[in-house]
């Protein structure tokens, strides 16, 4: 989709520290990251959002979900435990409007989240 920054990211046009893909799935580090482990998890394909993505292609969100499980081990935190977070909308504080989950890991995390 044009103007958008993940698409653009899995374009190739934007440069992004890539921790693993498959044909549908990136997943790649936050630039700004709030844990030792902050990866971003997202489908190639441009969908706003978690519940776009939940009505209109449910494989591809258990992809996802399962690309964070494969990091999560890869980064070590599959033990001492993680966070998957997928802000939805402006009241959660979504930025990009292409759907991307949160794995968040590394240090404690506290609940609830602000
Ligand atoms: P949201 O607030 O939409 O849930 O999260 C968007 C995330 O994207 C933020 O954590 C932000 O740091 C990250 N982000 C924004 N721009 C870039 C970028 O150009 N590259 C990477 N790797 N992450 C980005
Ligand atoms: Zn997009």
């Amino acid at each position: 989709m044009a103007d958008c920054l993940f698409c653009a990211i899995v374009a190739g046009d934007i440069p992004a520290t890539r921790v693993g893909e498959t044909d549908r799935v990136l997943a790649f580090r936050d630039i700004n990251p709030q844990a030792p482990v902050h990866v971003l998890v997202i489908p190639k394909e441009h969908y706003p959002n978690v519940a776009a993505l939940a009505a209109a292609d449910p494989p591809l969100l258990a992809e996802v979900i399962g690309q964070v499980r494969q990091i999560a081990e890869a980064e070590g935190v599959s033990e001492t435990g993680y966070r998957v977070v997928l802000n939805t909308g402006d009241a959660a504080g979504q930025t990009v409007h292409h759907v991307h989950a949160h794995l968040l890991g590394g240090r404690p995390l506290t609940w609830p989240p602000g």
